[in-house]
């Protein structure tokens, strides 16, 4: 059993209050008690007796609490075993159930003929009506759009020269469902650097919309799944890679935190974010720079859950290579936290810690704002109106 298991890094806090200085939900409101107190200090009491801290409701697991915490404890991950610990005696709301559950209504829309079609026109008269409102979810806000064919069903029909170096590309629920445009520049990109891409359609969602509203036990099904399926891509010496930072960050940290088991370890040494594992083939001088160059000035929202990951900036990095000018908008999170600022109790908080996000980019002084995270780029288009892409997109122009 690992000693990074969040349970077993709650004692090392020294109340220093660094967790909650850094912490943007509780700048936005007074209510929230706290990552210092709702994490390792509740925590501490919550595991030995019966007891509930109500507050706790508020985290977002947007994890910048860990980021500032100078004795590394896994703040952000205690608080969200606590959160599943509160759900083992009361029962989920129903928009809690939808929003964590996206994969799986995404599966039956598509067993539909024109599902996606109908699912979007419905989104659209629901929101009109009131109906996700209704239902506990933030009727200002659009749900993501599906795609009329996932990337998974699509990616035959995408050629590819085969090649002895291979990657496996783990799309996530967004990629696939919704975003297939980021699955076909990966593959784009990938291509170009000689690496012929493979899809596992035994992947399941990374699970981290479980973790964030308590379905824990279905979450360790998924790991366990997950893990399975990398750890048999690593005997074969095939990495596995993703353009998600929330699947990245779940594949690579999140699961040792939250289960324990050393078998989590071992699958995160097989698994990339996107850009990392380009970093890494220029490091290697592997890396295919022959592009054509890209004339454009970027702002970059860098996701909370790629800070989190202490890969510095590869995605930067590669583009201004590429001739492309990149500033960081450096305006903190962007409040939307995966699921969270989808929840209509959520939703004015969410804007409020993205407030100083949308200033920055409605400057405009740049083509286009680039952010590796799906939810990210809903937000920052929610708040501004302007449409970011993933940073692989613009790479792929490159090629
Ligand atoms: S994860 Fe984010 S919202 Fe939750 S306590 Fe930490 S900093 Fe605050
Ligand atoms: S930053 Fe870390 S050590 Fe400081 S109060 Fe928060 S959890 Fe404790």
């Amino acid at each position: 059993m690992s000693d990074t298991k969040a349970i077993f890094t709650g004692d090392r806090c020294l109340s220093c209050t660094s967790c909650m200085a850094n912490c943007p939900v509780m700048a936005a409101i007074k209510d929230y008690r706290g990552p210092k107190l709702v994490g390792p200090a509740h925590g501490r009491m919550h595991f030995s007796q019966e007891d509930v801290e109500e507050s706790l409701n508020y985290c977002s697991n947007c994890k910048s609490c860990d980021r500032a915490c100078p004795s590394g404890v896994a703040v952000s991950t205690l608080n969200m075993l606590q959160r599943a610990e509160y759900y083992k005696n009361h029962p989920h709301l129903r928009s809690e159930d939808m929003l964590a559950h996206g994969e799986r209504m995404a599966n039956l829309i598509r067993k539909i003929p024109f599902g996606a079609t109908f699912s979007n026109l419905g989104m659209s008269i629901g929101k009109a009506l009131g109906v996700f409102s209704a239902l506990g979810i933030a009727g200002e806000r659009n749900m993501p759009a599906y795609a009329a064919t996932p990337f998974k069903d699509a990616f035959s029909s995408i050629k590819q020269t085969s090649s002895a170096k291979k990657v496996v590309l783990f799309t996530g629920c967004f990629i696939n469902d919704n975003e297939p445009q980021v699955g076909n520049a990966f593959v784009k990109v990938m291509n170009a650097n000689g690496y012929e891409v493979l899809i596992d359609r035994r992947f399941k969602c990374c699970g981290s919309p479980l973790v964030v509203t308590g379905f824990l036990d279905e979450a360790h099904q998924h790991a366990d799944n997950n893990v399975a399926r990398i750890l048999d891509w690593k005997r074969q010496g095939i990495p596995v890679v993703t353009p998600c930072t929330s699947c990245s960050l779940m594949l690579k940290e999140e699961y040792h935190e939250l289960f324990g088991d050393d078998k989590f370890h071992e699958a995160a040494t097989n698994v990339y974010d996107a850009f990392e594992f380009l970093e890494m083939l220029q490091e290697h001088g592997e890396f295919n720079d022959n592009f054509k160059t890209l004339n454009q000035r970027l702002l970059y929202h860098v996701p909370c859950h790629l800070k989190s990951q202490a890969i510095g900036l590869p995605a930067q990095d590669i583009l201004e290579e590429a001739g492309a000018k990149v500033n960081l908008a450096d305006a903190g999170c962007c409040g939307i936290s995966g699921n969270y600022g989808f929840r209509k109790d959520k939703y004015e908080i969410s804007m409020k810690i993205g407030a100083k996000l949308f200033e920055r980019v409605k400057q405009h002084d740049f083509d286009k704002v680039i952010c590796d995270c799906g939810t990210c780029r809903m937000q920052i288009h929610h708040g501004t109106d302007i449409k970011p892409v993933h940073p692989i997109e613009i790479l792929a122009q490159a090629y």
